[in-house]
Formats: C-alpha cells, structure tokens, sequence
C-alpha cells in the first residue's frame, strides 16, 4: 500500500538510520496520543516536548545537515527521506510539521552562502537541538517580496546596523539563527543576514495567530551586525530567497498528504461502523462516490509528489525541470489537498466538528497550505510562464529512475540563477500518456488536443493574457498535463493497478472539463474560445465492476487499519 499507515511503515531506504528516525517520530506521537495531542492543540500549548524529543534523537541534525557540515554518513539533506518526515509530521498535527518547516526555510539561506562561519555554526545549532527561522515577509507588503522596510547601514570595517520589522515569521521566538531579509540602505541592494531572536536588540512583539506555533512579529532596532552575519547581497541574496523557496514549497504538499492520510482513515472509520435507516452510512451511493473521489485524489497527490521528488533530487544547471513540478506539489497538491477534506467532511458531517477527532485539526490545519509561501495565485502565475514549451516545444533528455539513494541533494543549494523560466524545456509529456491503453486516459488525451487547439487556433488576446484572472482558469487546465503526466510515470514506477489509474483519471476527465467550463463562461471569451472550450468538456467513461472493485479492495478495506492511540 502506497498510503501512509503508521502501524506499518514499510518504505523502502538504503540505510538504517533514516528507517529507525522515522519510526522514533511515529513512536513519540503514539505514545503522546490523540488525546494530549488534541488537548495541546486545544490549549494552544506551545510543543516543548516534541522539540525536547527532536533534540535527544538529534532527528533536525540528522536530517538537515548538508554532508560537508554533518559529523557522520547519516547527516545529509536527502529529498527522499525528508519527504516521509514531513508526511509523518503532517499526519500528527501541522504545527509540528511548521517548526520543522521554517527551520528548512531558515536554513536555506545559509546553507547556500558563501559564508563558511555561519554555515558551522548552524551546524552546531543543529546538533544542539536549536529551531531556525526564515524572515522574509513584512506587514505591509505580503505576497511582493520585492518591497522591503528592513533597512540595513553599512558602516564601514564590516559592522553594519538593521532596523526594521518582519512579520507572520514562524519560530522566531526562539530561533538562535533567523534568515532576515532587507536592502542596504545605501546601495539598495537586497541583502540577507542572521538575527538571533535572544539578541537585546531583538524585540519580539506577539504571535500573530492562535496556535500552537509562534509565527511572529519582531523588530530589530540598531541591531548590530558583522560580516559574519551577512550571507549575501544583491543577487545571491534575492537568488537565496527564491531558491530556499523553491526547496521549502515542496513540503507543502507532503504536509497535505499527511492530513489527509489520517483523515481518511478517521473518516472510514467512523461511517463503516455508522448505522442509519438500518444501513450502513458506506453503503450510501455519494458517500461511496465521495470516498472513491478522496482515494484517487489523495493517491495522485502522492505519486505526483514522489515523482516530483526524483527530477528535484536529479536537477542540475542542465535540468531545471523541477523548477514547474515544485510549484505545482505547492499549488496543486495542496489545493487538491482541501478538496479531498471537503469531500470526506461531507461524509462525516457533525464528527468532523468533535473536540476528541484528529478531523477537527484536519479541517483547520489543511486550509493553511495553499497560502504559505506565495499564493496559490503566485505560483499558479509561475506556471502559467512553462506552458507553452511545455505543450509546444519538447527535448529529449535521459529517462529519471525513482532516486531513493542515499545521496545529499547537493543542487539545492547550488540552484543559480531564477531567472529563465520560459526558456526551460521539458520531456514530451505524450511518452507517459501513450504508454497506458484505458478508457480514460484516451478521453484525457482527446482534452488535452483540444486545449492545444484552443491555444493555437483561438489564442487569448493581448488583453486577456493580462487578465490574472483568465490566465489563472488557463493555469488549472494546463496544470492538468504534467499533473497527469508524473502520476503516470509514477503508477509503472510503483505498479499501481491499472484499475485504479484508470479511475484517477475519471476525476481528471471531470476536472479538465470543469475548468473549461470556467473558460468557456469568462466575460472575455469570444466565440471561438468558447467552442473550443465546450469541445474540453467531457464525461468519464463508466466502469460499475471496476468502481465496486476498486471501494472494495481499496477503500472499504481501510476500515480498521489505523486509528490513533487514545
Ligand atoms: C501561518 C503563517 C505562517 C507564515 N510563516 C512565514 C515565515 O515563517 N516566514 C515568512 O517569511 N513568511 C511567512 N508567512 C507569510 C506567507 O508566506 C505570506 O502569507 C504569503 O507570502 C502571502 O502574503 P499575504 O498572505 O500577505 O497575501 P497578500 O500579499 O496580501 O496577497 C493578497 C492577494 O493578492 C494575490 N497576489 C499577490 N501577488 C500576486 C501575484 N504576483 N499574482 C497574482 N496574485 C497575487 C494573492 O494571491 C492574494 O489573493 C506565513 C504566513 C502565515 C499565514
């Protein structure tokens, strides 16, 4: 089973260690139980003893230490391992997965500086079980990273001063080492450097939310610096924010998949075993439909993620492929990520609302993903910038086996410029598509040539292509090809009953035709954009043995396999 079950966990790794730090984490919250988690959720209790537990086992060094900085072989950054202990986390509750999290962000900046005083002392923070912060955004200017108030003055012999303040900063009430962002007031350049949030100078002012993370605001008044704090300036310094965020979006999407894995589970649960009118609440017809739709939905969202992992953990300056498939695991899988607790929400109803359920977490906690690190929109607007070489102009480049090795994923600080995106090519997309004979992928493939005719022979107007608005509509529709793609390419990888993809594809035939709907109903569409559009919408191809197969020996049969420790 591809699904995470935390009574057994049987992905495969090339070492001990990796399998034994996830089982530890497995084991810490097992034994905390749901009951103290949920009450700790409740009581806004900050989590000192996962932290303390994180520490002992020394899980965040192990983990994020790149291997030149770590003191053994197990010390290294390795994608494919931290995408299960960001899964892990995200099962149990997304607060603990947050410090996990912003300490990735927070390291990035100094992991890929040339600042070698910095990058040991990290290390060291690591091994003595410090938290790391990221500070890039700002009260007033959000999603434009661009702007910045956080002014810092060179004075001269390497001695600088910052002012200003940063806002929505996760662990910065506690972080030795904060990635900050600002500009040089007198160059204007960007520049990054590292606060540390127990400085005098450092005024920590409140948590912004209520939760049980500390997402800050603080503000540095005269706050000295030396050249040993600064990591970079002007385009190192922007590159590093791009690129840090381009490593940390990625666990969006596994924090998602986690949630969703212990909400389905919690869900199955409870309506196998929910009696009304004399019948079970699983043998009604939608609620059937509804967990059909959540199983495939989730198990897309985890091939698309995995396979995502092997063309980030196999990117050079040569292959920037990840640069579309990494936004996508933040955008889509995400986004998707709240359609499958709608879906199960709409089975369980007033349980999901319960004080003693995970699903109350589930509910609040997985609306957060899509808004962390840039929009939705913001990355949507990233991807809309590979569509058409992606769907026009294709190269060849060698076949990506599953990288599960364990290797440190050197690249990811060294990823270069930002710039370039629409010059990026990519693998023709068909190769996957036409390597499955089912109903619906042949019915997909026919929606695809239609959104290649729309874009050809009714291509939008100057206008409309600056209209967010109808290029974000576009987005989600061409989002849908190398969605559809890596899933495929991941079902061989993992062998997935050809059953099973062909019913994924039944909600893609539905999704594709419900976003040119959309399109179709634009207030700017004109005629021929309006026939091509209606030409995308399609219905599924019908299949009664294979859906009661698949509710059968897939998803009923998660009846019982999992429910939290009291
Ligand atoms: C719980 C939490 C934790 C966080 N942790 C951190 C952290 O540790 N460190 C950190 O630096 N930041 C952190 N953030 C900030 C987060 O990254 C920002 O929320 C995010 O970048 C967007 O800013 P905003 O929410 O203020 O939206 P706004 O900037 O106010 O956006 C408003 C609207 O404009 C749209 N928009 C903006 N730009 C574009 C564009 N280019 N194209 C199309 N639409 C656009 C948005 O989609 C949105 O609909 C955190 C936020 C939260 C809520």
């Amino acid at each position: 089973m591809i699904l995470l079950n935390p009574k057994q966990l049987n992905r495969f790794y090339p070492d001990d260690k990796s399998r034994e730090i996830m089982q530890k984490t497995v084991q810490f919250f097992e034994n905390k139980g749901k009951k103290k988690l949920k009450s700790d959720f409740h009581e806004r209790v900050w989590y000192d003893d996962f932290l303390g537990f994180v520490k002992k086992e020394k899980i965040f060094s192990t983990l994020l230490t790149p291997t030149p900085y770590g003191g053994s072989d197990d010390h290294r950054w390795d994608t494919w391992r931290n995408c299960e202990f960001n899964e892990i986390l995200g099962f149990y509750g997304l607060c603990y997965w947050y410090t996990w999290q912003v300490s990735i962000l927070g390291l990035g900046p100094i992991w890929m500086s040339k600042n070698e005083a910095a990058k040991k002392m990290a290390a060291k923070y690591l091994e003595e079980g410090e938290i790391f912060a990221f500070g890039l955004s700002e009260k007033s200017h959000g999603a434009d990273i661009y702007s910045s108030d956080m002014m810092v003055t060179d004075l001269g012999n390497g001695n600088f001063r910052a002012n200003g303040g940063k806002y929505y900063i996760g662990n910065a009430n506690k972080a030795r080492m904060i990635s900050t962002f600002g500009i040089l007031d007198d160059s204007n350049e960007y520049v990054f450097f590292v606060a540390d949030s127990q400085n005098k100078n450092f005024e920590l002012i409140k948590n912004v939310v209520n939760s049980q993370s500390y997402v800050a605001e603080f503000n540095l008044q005269d706050y000295a610096i030396t050249d040993n704090e600064i990591l970079g300036k002007g385009e190192e310094a922007w590159n590093s924010a791009l690129n840090t965020i381009n490593v940390g979006k990625y666990n969006l999407g596994w924090a998602s998949i986690g949630i969703c894995t212990h909400a389905l589970y919690e869900a199955i649960n409870h309506a196998s075993n929910r009696i009304l009118y004399g019948k079970y609440v699983t043998d009604f017809s939608q609620v059937r439909q509804l967990f059909i739709d959540s199983y495939t939905r989730l198990l897309s969202m985890k091939l698309f993620a995995l396979r995502a992992s092997d063309y980030m953990r196999s990117a050079s300056l040569e292959d920037r492929r990840y640069l579309l498939y990494n936004p996508m695991v933040k955008m889509k899988v995400t986004m998707q990520g709240e359609d499958v607790i709608n879906l199960l929400w709409d089975v369980i109803a007033a349980k999901g609302f319960e004080k003693d359920m995970y699903f109350e977490i589930a509910a609040i906690d997985i609306r957060a993903l899509p808004k962390l690190e840039g929009t939705a929109h913001v990355n949507m607007a990233l991807i809309v910038k590979f569509m058409a070489n992606f769907l026009f102009n294709p190269k060849e480049y060698p076949e990506i086996p599953q990288c599960s090795d364990a290797a440190n994923d050197d690249f990811l600080f060294n990823q270069g410029t930002t710039r370039g995106l629409g010059k990026i090519q990519f693998h023709d997309y068909q190769i996957a598509y036409n390597s499955f004979d089912l109903p619906n992928i042949a019915i997909f493939k026919e929606q695809i040539t239609a959104l290649k005719e729309f874009l050809t022979h009714a291509t939008p107007n100057e206008k409309q292509q600056k209209d967010i608005d109808f290029l974000l509509t576009l987005g989600e529709i061409f989002t849908l090809v190398p969605y559809g793609q890596l899933i495929l390419e991941n079902a061989k990888i993992y062998n997935i009953e050809e059953s099973i993809i062909d019913q994924i594809f039944d909600f893609m035939v539905r999704d594709f035709s419900k976003y040119a709907l959309q399109i179709y109903s634009k207030p700017s569409s004109t005629e021929k954009q309006m026939d091509y559009a209606l030409k995308m919408i399609r219905k599924p191809k019908e299949n009664v043995e294979q859906y009661n197969s698949i509710w059968t020996n897939h998803v009923y049969a998660l009846k019982g396999i999992y429910e939290m420790k009291e």
